[in-house]
């Protein structure tokens, strides 16, 4: 498959890695389309890029999810990739999180991707052919203090997609899963990364999609150091594993050693303190 010409849906387009996909594949030939709820920062970023069609979505909201989905149709075509980008990661003690931070973890990042997925795959199915291509995270494979709630939405996001995959090989309609490390964002703001391991940059990822788009894979992880040391991770005994992470300074990166002030503004919009 060659990306140019292809119709592709990015959400949370507006900036950090759904913003760099959108850009290199917009580069590529492809016909994006960026939905977001921060319409300020979408319109922003779709005028620098040039891009015609983007538009408000919010992916907790299965109308507003079809109605993106119908606009970009008739705006562009029928959709071929959808990929399920937008995602939120307040960090934190689990047991000092409040009710609402848990329920909008899970539906922005589950609950959000499982929509999408559904809303995409149906039109898809019905044209045979399609991709669906699903942001997780390695800590969709990785327990991180600090990120409770956020692990448990990307380990889901991992079972969801793989599943999918599997129900649909035989379609025509492609599902991938894609886990990177930590990457240079406002997510990541105010934390230190992985000890000894460089951060991955948000152009990595996009380039990551683009490689799924030509070669459709199950699953590729980003970078490719931090994808190795998480998958021998597996085949460790569970003490030697835990130690890799404590090594890796993953206890605390999430806890103490925060700068909170860096990361206040992050917080707030992640946990919906400030409008988007
Ligand atoms: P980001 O905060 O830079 O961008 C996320 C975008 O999603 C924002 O523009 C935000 O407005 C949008 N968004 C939030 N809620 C939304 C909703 N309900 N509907 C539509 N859009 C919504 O974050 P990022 O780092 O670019 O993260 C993108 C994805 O990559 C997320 O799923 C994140 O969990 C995942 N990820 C990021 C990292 C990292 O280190 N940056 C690592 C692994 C996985």
């Amino acid at each position: 498959m060659t990306v140019t010409g292809k119709v592709v849906v990015i959400t949370g387009g507006a900036r950090g890695i759904g913003l760099a996909t959108a850009t290199t594949l917009h580069k590529l030939g492809a016909k994006v389309a960026i939905g977001d709820v921060d319409e300020a920062k979408l319109k922003e970023s779709a005028t620098e890029l040039g891009l015609q069609v983007y538009g408000k979505l919010d992916v907790t909201d299965s109308d507003s999810f079809t109605a993106f989905l119908d606009d970009v149709e008739r705006q562009l075509g029928p959709v071929d990739v959808l990929v399920n980008n937008a995602g939120i990661m307040p960090a934190g003690k689990v047991i000092e999180e409040s009710d609402a931070v848990t329920k909008r973890i899970l539906d922005i990042n589950v609950y959000g991707v499982i929509l999408g997925s559904k809303i995409a795959a149906q039109r898809m199915v019905k044209r045979g052919s399609g991709h669906v291509i699903n942001i997780a995270s390695l800590a969709g494979e990785t327990p991180t203090p600090g990120l409770a709630t956020y692990c448990a939405s990307k380990f889901a996001v991992v079972g969801f997609t793989d599943s999918a995959r599997i129900e649909y090989r035989d379609t025509g309609v492609h599902f991938s899963t894609v886990l990177p490390t930590f990457t240079n964002t406002e997510l990541v703001s105010g934390t230190q990364g992985a000890k000894g391991l460089k951060n991955a940059e948000p152009e990595d990822i996009a380039n990551a999609i683009v490689s799924l788009l030509e070669k459709p894979r199950r699953r590729v992880s980003v970078t490719k150091l931090a994808g190795f040391l998480v998958a021998s991770q597996k085949f460790m005994p569970r003490a030697a594993s835990e130690y890799m992470g404590k090594t890796l300074g993953l206890e605390h990166v999430f806890l103490e050693d925060v700068d909170t002030e860096a990361r206040r503004a992050y917080e707030e919009r992640a946990r919906g303190i400030t409008q988007n």
